[in-house]
């Protein structure tokens, strides 16, 4: 297991375009955040129908099977800190080590039917969270950790570069 935990930022893409996957969720309306994680979620079946989805095309990088289920937990887990942040004043989201997730639930073990099924869900359930929002709510407030601050419109462009970046780092 030689994957190195990734520990940047990443709050910029929400300012500007990603340099490597080139995907802008700068200016991203928050009407059409829920359309485009469901557009997203309808492509990853086609990656975990490959017949090298468990394989890693290198030491340090993930299988397309581990990216799709960590798209899977990540949709979840957003869906969760949505909900805490429109039923609580400014909350801190709970850490996620998204490295030790992929290792504790073996990730790369898992049945891509089912993974399939899961991801479906945790989309439908977060683009149904969104769509579910007044404009007031879509301004409300949480944070990491690590003092990052995020409204819930910031933190959907953050959530929708992730699965963006995330269909990119498979497409080779
Ligand atoms: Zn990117």
């Amino acid at each position: 297991m030689l994957i190195v935990p990734d520990t940047k930022n990443w709050t910029w893409v929400i300012e500007r375009p990603c340099p490597e996957c080139g995907y802008d969720a700068t200016d991203h309306p928050d009407a059409t955040i829920a359309t485009a994680i469901r557009t997203n979620a309808a492509t990853w079946p086609a990656v975990l129908a490959r017949p090298d989805t468990r394989v890693r095309p290198n030491d340090a990088t993930w299988s397309p099977l581990e990216y799709t289920a960590h798209v899977r937990d990540v949709l979840r887990i957003y869906r969760d800190r949505v909900r805490l942040m429109v039923e609580t004043d400014d909350p801190v989201y709970e850490n996620w080590d998204q490295d030790a997730a992929a290792v504790a639930d073996s990730y790369n073990e898992q049945d891509p039917a089912l993974v399939a099924a899961e991801l479906a869900d945790a989309a439908s359930a977060l683009a149904g969270a969104f769509d579910a929002l007044s404009a007031a709510e879509w301004q409300r407030v949480g944070r990491r950790s690590d003092g990052a601050n995020f409204t819930i419109s910031s933190l959907s462009k953050y959530l929708l570069h992730d699965v963006e970046h995330h269909r990119w780092d498979v497409a080779g």
